[in-house]
Parts: structure tokens; C-alpha cells; sequence
């Protein structure tokens, strides 16, 4: 089959590699779209926990071709999306009830083969049937299980002010998911109009156009819309200017969401004395846990809108293309269709 493949940072061919075979617990998939997201371009640079050889794609929506012989839950022509992480169960972590820090975590497309690829092979338990969803809503099932994630971490208070930085996949479903889980307001502070014009779509209160190089009208106008401050600062971006600036916006007992991946060299000062006299929070989230069948019934309920959130579609031979679409703001979200 042909598939993308690292043997190191930055270092890929699209080529040929032998078919896999589903173990006896396992399906083999035919892929049908595979997300690219933020997380592949940190991948690329070997950020995030690469394993060589590595076909990566963890966004992965496919189509049952094969069986192993112990799986009785899934037929062939079965479309699925895939929880790409497996937990050992047994590590200090899994047995705190913590499995997306587990020692020994197996994940798709970072440290398994993924979905950048013709086929791949999944536990039929890591499987969740989506024939009743478009595949063009069904392959945000991932990105949108980390956005259940990092609402679990927050724990939205009813009625709270909502900013949301970014408004990429991750900012939209995050804002909309916010909307939805309690939020009295809910705001998309990002640089593209055409990005903030969707957000204003699928209904988010405000939106504010932040200017990148000169972000000061757009922070003023933040402070003008919540002068106490907001009660949850989202940063979906991962930019360190980003982040520098969240302090100046949350409110006092506030909580600041470090949800955006930056690079793993990046940091930010932290002023101290503001977190301890204002009782500031602060939280991270990095991935799903147990969040894909969640996210599917909100997708089912179209509380969370997705239509045209695709902008982009690419062969596995123009892989070098999605890549650099993804690091273009003209781009929402790209998929590889192999
Ligand atoms: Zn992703
Ligand atoms: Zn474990």
C-alpha cells in the first residue's frame, strides 16, 4: 500500500510499504479521510514523541475491510472512527484513572502506524461506527473528543465569560462545545476575517479580529467588552504572544486554558504575585480521554456545527501540500482522502 512515512524529523517519502494484517482482536481499514491538524506540523519537526518509522495521521475515519477472527461488533463496509490511543491499564497512571498519561500509551499516528496511509489496522474496541454521519463531519471526532477533554478540565461554571483565541478547527468546535456546556458569553478573539466570520456562523456571541502584528486594538477592544475581565481565557492557538496577554484579560478567581500545542522549547512568564493575590488557575489539556463517544452525540445533535469547516482535500502524493496548508491561515482544516 502507499504511505507516508518518517524515518526522522523532517524526513519523509510517500512510498510503498507491505499491507498490515488485523490481529485477532483488530479490523483492517481502508482509510477514507484522515485529518491533518497542528499536531502533525510538531511532528514533523519531531516534537510531540515520534516513534521511527512512523506513518503518522491520528485523525483517522475509515472503512471496515477485514475482520480479525475474535471481532463480532464490526462487519465489512462499516465506516468507523478510530479512538487512536490504546492504554495499558496496569502503569502508575492508568491506574489513577489518568490513562492519557500512561507509561506504555500506544497512539495512532504519533508512536503506532496511522492514517496517512491506504490501510491501517485498529483494535475493533478502539472503533466507533459513524455510518449515519457525513465523513466530512465524522473524521472531527478526534479533534472534537480533545475539545470534551479540555471542557472536563475547565468545568464551566453556568453563565461564565467565555474568550476563545484562535479560530481554527480547535477554536471553533471549542467555542461552539462552550456555548453549549453553560457558557453565558462566549468570544473568538483570531487574526483571519474569514475564520471569525464562520465563528459568527455557528453562532458565537462575538468575535474580535485580532491582528497579529499589532494586536493592540484588538486586546482594547477585549477590555472594552469585559472590563472585569473574563471568567475562562482559552488560548487554541499555542502562540507565547498569545499566552503573555491572557493575564491582562481573566478575571480575578479566573481560569487561563493552556489548550493550543506549542513548541515543545517554548515558555512564558508567569507573573507570580497575580496568581497567588488573584487566585488565577491555570490549566493545560493535551488530548481525549474516553471522549470520542461523547463527541460523536454532539456531532449526531449538530449542537456543534461543522459544515464547510473542510477547506482542504489532498491525495497521500500531495501530503507535502496539506503540510504547508495547515501553516497557511487561508486554511481551516485540511484532510488527506488516500
Ligand atoms: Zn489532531
Ligand atoms: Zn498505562
Amino acid at each position: 500500500m502507499k504511505a507516508v512515512v518518517y524515518d526522522g524529523p523532517k524526513s519523509f517519502q510517500i512510498t510503498s510499504v507491505p499491507d498490515p494484517e488485523p490481529a485477532s482482536d483488530e479490523v483492517l481499514l481502508r482509510v477514507v479521510l484522515a485529518g491533518v491538524c497542528g499536531t502533525d506540523l510538531h511532528l514533523h519537526e519531531g516534537e510531540f514523541g515520534p516513534t521511527y518509522p512512523l506513518i503518522p495521521g491520528h485523525e483517522i475515519l475509515g472503512e471496515v475491510v477485514r475482520t480479525g477472527d475474535a471481532v463480532t461488533g464490526l462487519r465489512p463496509g462499516q465506516r468507523v472512527v478510530l479512538d487512536n490511543t490504546t492504554r495499558c491499564g496496569e502503569c502508575a497512571a492508568c491506574r489513577r484513572g489518568m490513562g492519557h498519561f500512561c507509561r506504555n500509551l500506544a497512539a495512532q499516528g504519533v508512536n503506532r502506524p496511522g492514517g496517512f496511509a491506504e490501510y491501517v489496522t485498529a483494535r475493533a474496541a478502539n472503533c466507533f461506527a459513524v455510518d449515519d454521519l457525513p465523513p466530512e463531519t465524522a473524521v472531527l471526532a478526534e479533534p472534537l473528543a480533545c475539545v470534551v477533554h479540555g471542557l472536563d478540565r475547565v468545568a464551566l461554571t453556568p453563565g461564565s465569560d467565555v474568550v476563545v483565541f484562535g479560530a481554527g478547527p480547535t477554536g471553533l468546535l471549542l467555542a461552539q462545545l462552550a456555548a453549549h456546556s453553560g457558557a453565558g458569553r462566549v468570544t473568538v478573539a483570531a487574526p483571519t476575517p474569514a475564520k471569525l466570520a464562520k465563528a459568527a456562523e455557528f453562532g458565537v456571541d462575538r468575535t474580535v479580529r485580532l491582528d497579529r502584528s499589532d494586536p493592540s486594538a484588538g486586546l482594547a477592544e477585549l477590555r472594552a467588552l469585559a472590563p472585569e475581565g473574563f471568567d475562562v481565557v482559552v488560548d487554541a492557538t499555542g502562540a507565547v504572544s498569545v499566552l503573555e496577554e491572557t493575564f491582562g484579560l481573566v478575571r480575578e478567581g479566573g481560569t487561563i486554558v493552556v489548550y493550543g500545542m506549542a513548541a515543545e522549547s517554548a515558555s512564558w512568564p508567569v507573573p507570580a504575585y497575580e496568581v497567588f493575590r488573584r487566585e488565577l488557575t491555570i490549566i493545560g489539556s493535551f488530548a481525549q480521554l474516553h471522549g470520542i463517544e461523547r463527541a460523536l452525540r454532539v456531532l449526531r445533535s449538530g449542537r456543534v456545527r461543522t459544515d464547510g469547516m473542510i477547506t482542504h482535500r489532498f491525495s497521500l502524493d500531495e501530503y507535502p501540500d496539506a503540510l504547508a496548508a495547515v501553516a497557511d491561515s487561508s486554511c481551516l482544516k485540511a484532510v488527506l482522502a488516500p
